[in-house]
């Protein structure tokens, strides 16, 4: 009873010619009646009122970050206000880029107050967590995870616009796809906590997606893994292929 959701992680990518060509790519999939799909584009800020003019109704806009605080004196920054201005429904934060490219290096705290904003202003959030290669080699994948979503938990009280992507940092961009089992252990025990520290019902309810080397042949494995609800993709976002991500889960 959790919709499948996928959402296109499109980075720092693209050019008014090449979005043009993927928002037709996207409007093109078509999902099974009655599947409760959800499909969500995340362009880079420039394009997203472009993307949102383009793209049909039924796909969602996400953002790939927003501000902490409002409107005022924040050179360079975007607030949530102007995304919603913008008809853009999501905002993806806490992504690992963001969390460890040393010139960003984004805290667990600074990513709860930015959900925290977006939430309370009715976005919907797509929050990361993930591990990297070092931490899941030492043994420390289920602490780390744990210890991103309780600093959101500290902050957060209400989940129901909250999308979790589990992306563990080893498999993003390197072709390393976790395997089914290795995922579905994490979704489980993520899953476990909001029940624990949360609520059974938040538990039951809340969409938890796996992102990470994700393409058109590894998806239906992934998607047939009970705690499994959708896919964040990066590169194969961008790509033909992501219509048979969309249409993974059936
Ligand atoms: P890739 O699918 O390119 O590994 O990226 C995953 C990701 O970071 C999605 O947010």
């Amino acid at each position: 009873n959790r919709h499948f959701f996928v959402g296109g992680n499109w980075k720092c990518n693209g050019s008014k010619k090449s979005i043009r060509e993927l928002a037709d790519l996207v409007n093109g999939i078509q999902l099974e009646p009655n599947s409760g799909t959800q499909v969500v584009c995340a362009p880079p800020f420039p394009y997203l009122d472009f993307v949102r003019s383009l793209l049909k109704k039924e796909v969602g806009v996400a953002a790939q970050n927003c501000w902490i605080h409002g409107n005022g004196a924040y050179t360079g920054e975007v607030s949530v206000d102007m995304l919603l201005d913008l008809g853009v429904e999501w905002v993806i934060l806490g992504h690992s880029e963001r969390r460890h490219i040393p010139e960003l290096h984004e805290s667990d705290e600074t990513i709860a107050q930015k959900t925290k904003r977006a939430l309370d202003s009715g976005l919907g959030v797509i929050l990361c967590i993930g591990e990297l290669l070092q931490e899941r080699e030492e043994g420390k994948t289920l602490d780390v995870c744990k210890r991103q979503l309780g600093a959101v938990a500290k902050v957060v009280k209400d989940w129901e616009k909250v999308v979790v992507a589990y992306e563990p940092v080893w498999a993003i961009g390197t072709g390393k796809v976790a395997t089914p089992e290795q995922a579905q252990e994490v979704h489980a025990v993520v899953r476990k906590w909001f029940s624990e520290t949360v609520s059974p019902q938040v538990a039951d309810k809340i969409r938890i997606i796996y992102g990470g080397s994700v393409n058109g042949q590894n998806c239906n494995l992934l998607a047939g893994q009970k705690d499994i609800d959708g896919f964040l993709v990066g590169g194969a976002s961008l790509k033909p292929e992501f219509a048979n991500i969309v249409s993974s889960h059936s």
